[in-house]
């Protein structure tokens, strides 16, 4: 089994519940969302270096092993499957043989985290597997990409029950922040949720206020720690 990847590398994890934890990523090429893109606005997706499927380096499921393992003794806390998105296309299967692979490993080895955590944009459908856990996007109004979301996705997070799951919210305005507390009341979302500005639409401390007074459930502030510490660049 090949697929295409842009870098494997160690870091620590930028955001959410894992924030601050060291890291192995994998990133996988190839996303056929476009998030904020419309007529009159941007892109704002961080990787854009990572949608097309023919970018990245075609690698064997070996070598993409030996280049995991190599990292993890000493550095990997936490696998995370990023991309791109790991769950579109033929990056599914590969995703797959790569967690069951690090399951395996992992608990053999007596490693905390032994499930590989996937981030994936909301549009591919997840799934009740025990060698992932999820973060899973839920893309709002203002990213033009909501119509994509995949609603069955919320049932299948209340069957897994995994209390390391989460739901991202990445809100461009009061409209997108409206929105998701909509979603959350419609889906009965129990699950961590995350909240994360879009850089130069939304200021962080407006944010922090409107959760405070709505206070969703498991509802917290996400900010990109990566970005603090080394600024827009690749591979950190
Ligand atoms: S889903 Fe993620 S990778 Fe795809 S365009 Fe949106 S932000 Fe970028």
């Amino acid at each position: 089994m090949y697929g295409k990847i842009h870098e494997i590398y160690s870091s620590i994890s930028g955001e959410g519940i894992s924030q601050g934890i060291p890291t192995v990523f994998v990133r996988f090429a190839g996303c056929s969302l476009r998030c904020g893109k419309t007529d009159t606005r941007s892109l704002w997706c961080d990787t854009p270096y990572a949608l097309g499927p023919n970018q990245g380096e075609t690698k064997p499921l070996s070598t993409i092993m030996d280049e995991i393992v190599a990292l993890d003794p000493t550095h990997g806390y936490q696998i995370l499957l990023t991309g791109g998105e790991p769950l579109e296309g033929k990056n599914r299967d590969l995703s797959i043989s790569i967690a069951e692979s690090i399951h395996s490993f992992r608990t053999h080895n007596d490693k905390p985290y032994p499930s590989s955590r996937v981030e994936t944009n909301g549009s591919e459908k997840i799934t009740l597997d025990p060698f992932f856990i999820f973060t899973m996007d839920y893309k709002l109004p203002g990213s033009g990409m909501e119509g994509r979301m995949d609603l069955e996705n919320f049932q299948i997070l209340e069957k897994r029950h995994n209390s390391l799951d989460e739901i991202k919210f990445v809100v461009r305005d009061r409209i997108d922040f409206e929105r998701s507390i909509e979603v959350i009341r419609e889906q009965k979302i129990q699950t961590n949720i995350l909240y994360s500005p879009v850089h130069g639409e939304v200021d962080a401390k407006e944010l922090v206020e409107w959760i405070k007074i709505d206070n969703p459930p498991k509802g917290r502030l996400s900010l990109q720690i990566h970005k603090v510490l080394w600024g827009n660049q690749k591979g950190v």
